[in-house]
């Protein structure tokens, strides 16, 4: 399999050049340096049919028999986990060792899915009736991933969807759509054709397949903005939807904390990936006892951090993933600048591609855009708090609710901060964590629904109420 050309879609089983094409742009470059294929509305509608005819008898298929498939899925994903990972850098920018980690946390969720089980709930068993709720698959759905985690988020609709007996259609981000193509092309042959189908497009696509009246359910995962757009489509015939969305995730650093031990820690939930994770924090809230020695010890991180083309050994963090992108992270900037705020810039970055300097902003006041806008790109503000009560106020003072973050030493106090934190998930003393078993949710304008775990398994579902007599 050449994973360097010849980028294909999956449809109804087979390899398939697209009606037309658009480039990929390598972000430590700028440049282009290859194609991939663009589906028109024919190609989406055959995906669709393909997936319709197939689902009928993947449902029927015992589910045993999926997990099965879905574990050889994991194992071809491991065996071409160097060729993937070197792909993932060139077309996401990140460095080779952590692209390479995202594959194989790809095949760690087919496999870890396949240990789920859709449970059967018996809500009434008397001697005269027995009542139980399955939970039925729902028929063609529709995923739709970003171009932060491009491979693994496809990997969390993929892997519960096709378990719940649903087949489906993925697109991926014009960014980044390579991964997902080869995906496509490697598992060609481990579900029956028409289960899983994978197509690629322009910014036309999305906005075609959640119109689209053969799939029953969308699960996206991209901007908050897009995912309200995604719902209205969506409505006018019902389909089924799970959003995850954008985040402001705000960490809370109490004064207890030793400084020298969190910084690293703190500094890669802000910044790892390039700061363009959902869930990264976004506000790093700091008590005042000790935000000057916190801020001094981030900045000198900032400046020291390798930054630069993944190919290289020893780099950490990689560029901004696209140009739209890296002009908003640029915006960003320059209005905190303009506004007289203070910038505490990294170290040196290449000067081709689309690298920015590791930057953080001194103290900004609240109503800062850096502070009340998703920056997802290396620019964090650093807020200075008095009281816990003050900081519970301000980290939820924001549209959003994905995740967040609490630093001490005093874990029962970290616990009730967490309590009283408006968002789908909190950490203590760590960041950055998910797990095939947890639920992700985002509460507000952070997502509609939830991904993972049992609770996400079932939102590939429908359930049904089962009524059975028994003889008296
Ligand atoms: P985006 O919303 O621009 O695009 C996401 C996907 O939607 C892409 O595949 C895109 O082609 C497609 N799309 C664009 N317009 C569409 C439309 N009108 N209808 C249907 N599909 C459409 O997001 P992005 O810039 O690719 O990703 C960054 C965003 O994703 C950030 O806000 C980030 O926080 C969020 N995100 C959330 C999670 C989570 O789990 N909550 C995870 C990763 C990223």
């Amino acid at each position: 399999m050449d994973f360097e050309n010849n980028y294909r879609m999956t449809i109804d089983g087979a390899l398939v050049d697209g009606a037309g094409h658009f480039e990929v742009v390598n972000p430590a470059t700028g440049e282009a340096f290859t194609k991939a294929p663009a589906a028109d509305a024919a190609q989406l509608d055959q995906a669709v049919e393909a997936a319709a005819r197939a689902q009928k008898l993947w449902r029927q298929v015992p589910i045993e028999e999926r997990k099965a498939l879905l574990r050889q899925a994991a194992k071809k994903i491991e065996a071409h986990a160097d060729e993937l990972g070197a792909l993932f850098m060139r077309e996401q920018g990140r460095p080779l060792a952590m692209a390479r980690e995202e594959i194989l946390g790809g095949a760690g969720w087919f496999k870890a899915t396949a240990g789920l089980d859709i449970p059967v709930e018996v809500t009434e068993d008397t001697k005269h009736r027995r009542v139980e709720v399955h939970h039925e698959p729902l028929g063609v759905v529709c995923g739709i991933v970003p171009w932060n985690f491009p491979f693994l988020l496809a990997t969390w609709k993929i892997a519960p969807a096709l378990l719940a007996g649903n087949t489906v259609v993925l697109k991926p981000s014009p960014f980044t759509p390579l991964c997902a193509l080869k995906l496509g092309e490697l598992l060609i042959d481990v579900f029956p054709k028409g289960v899983l189908n994978i197509i690629s497009g322009g910014d036309e696509l999305g906005p075609l397949m959640t119109a689209h009246p053969g799939f029953q359910k969308i699960s996206f995962t991209g901007s908050t903005a897009t995912g309200k757009r995604v719902m209205e489509s969506a409505a006018k015939d019902l389909k089924r939807i799970t959003l995850e969305l954008g985040g402001n995730d705000a960490a809370i650093v109490l004064p207890d904390v030793d400084v020298d031990e969190v910084a690293m820690q703190l500094f890669m939930g802000a910044f790892w990936n390039t700061a363009q994770i959902c869930v990264a924090t976004k506000r790093l809230y700091i008590h005042e006892d000790i935000y000057d020695a916190l801020r001094d010890k981030l900045h000198q991180l900032a400046k020291t951090i390798p930054v630069g083309e993944g190919t290289k050994d020893g780099m950490v963090i990689g560029p901004v993933q696209n140009a739209p992108q890296f002009r908003r992270v640029h915006e960003l900037i320059d209005d905190a600048r303009k506004n007289g705020l203070t910038i505490l810039e990294g170290g040196p970055v290449p000067d081709q591609g689309y690298f920015i300097p590791l930057t953080l902003v001194d103290n900004p006041p609240d109503d800062a855009r850096v502070v009340v806008e998703e920056a997802f790109g290396p620019v964090l503000p650093l807020l200075k708090f008095s009281t816990i009560d003050e900081v519970v106020e301000r980290a939820n003072d924001t549209v959003y609710g994905l995740a967040g973050a609490v630093w001490s030493k005093d874990i029962e106090k970290a616990i009730e901060i967490a309590h009283r934190l408006e968002t789908g998930t909190v950490w203590i003393n760590q960041n950055l964590q998910s797990t095939p078993f947890t639920p992700l949710a985002g509460h507000k304008q952070s997502g509609f629904g939830v991904e993972n775990g049992v609770a996400g398994l079932l939102e590939f579902t429908v359930p049904k109420a089962i009524f059975i007599p028994k003889s008296a």
